[in-house]
């Protein structure tokens, strides 16, 4: 009875915006996200020209080894800040809300197949201890609740520490990562034979989604999608010349406008 009270008298904070609003992320955050604008890379979304081959440099060298990747929003604004208060706020509370937002969008985007597996893009265990939880298994329990397929906590394990990616220049990104990932002997059976959806809060240089997938079809997944809150531009692109309203925005936009607001 106080509690509620309370709660009209101090409706909570929005733990992004932090006005007081009586939701976790409010409604006017969520209208500020910025879905990726087409046209982008096929298989990376990355944002590209009008005008453009379909797909980036990068992808059609082969270098990124997953089937496909998509992402919710832009790396900007207010995603930005909820990425930043999910990551290093310690405001593990957007994690759940922020994964619904997810798993609509991935519900609705034809692209990232049937996947029967949910896997998250894993912390090292030094990091974990730190930070207490692992953001991406935040964002990946309702996308794999949602789409009623299991998630495998230990589908991929970090092995030996990494720099942080944010301070590395493109080229330096890849090697960074490589055999940094590696598929638990326990989780062997369960991966072998599947279409795994693999889940992380940034894409950047694809650097660490690819060398995850590599990890995940050497242990016997038949194909890895990828699906991410936000797509950062990686650096040296070329950002978008035309924000058009159509096209890839529109499964972002649904999947923002139907989330049922917490
Ligand atoms: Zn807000
Ligand atoms: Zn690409």
């Amino acid at each position: 009875m106080l509690a509620g009270l309370l709660d009209l008298l101090y409706p909570p904070r929005c733990s992004v915006c932090r006005l007081r609003s009586g939701e976790t992320l409010c409604s006017r955050c969520r209208l500020e996200f910025t879905p990726v604008p087409p046209p982008f890379c096929l298989r990376c979304a990355c944002p590209l020209s009008v005008g453009a081959a379909r797909m980036c440099q990068q992808c059609r060298t082969g270098e990124t080894l997953f089937a496909a990747a998509r992402s919710l929003t832009l790396f900007d604004g207010r995603m930005r800040t909820a990425i930043h208060r999910l990551k290093f706020g310690g405001r593990r509370e957007l994690g759940p809300i922020l994964g619904e937002l997810l798993a609509v969008f991935v519900r609705q985007t034809d692209s990232l197949g049937h996947p029967e597996l949910v896997v998250a893009v894993p912390l090292h265990p030094a990091r974990l201890r730190e930070r207490g939880y692992n953001h991406a298994l935040l964002l990946a329990q309702p996308v794999a609740r949602m789409l009623g397929v299991p998630l495998m906590a230990e589908g991929l394990v970090r092995v030996g520490a990494t720099i942080p990616q944010t301070v590395l220049r493109r080229e330096q990104r890849w090697a960074n990562v490589f055999n940094a990932f590696r598929v638990p002997a326990a989780s062997g059976d369960v991966v072998r034979g599947r279409s795994v959806l693999l889940v992380d809060d940034v894409l950047t240089s694809g650097a660490t989604a690819a060398e995850c997938a590599r990890t995940l079809l050497l242990g016997g997944a038949t194909a890895v999608y990828v699906v991410t809150l936000a797509r950062a531009m990686p650096p040296g692109a070329v950002g978008p010349t035309a924000a058009s309203d159509g096209g890839g925005g529109a499964d972002s936009r649904r999947a923002i406008r139907e989330a049922r607001p917490r």
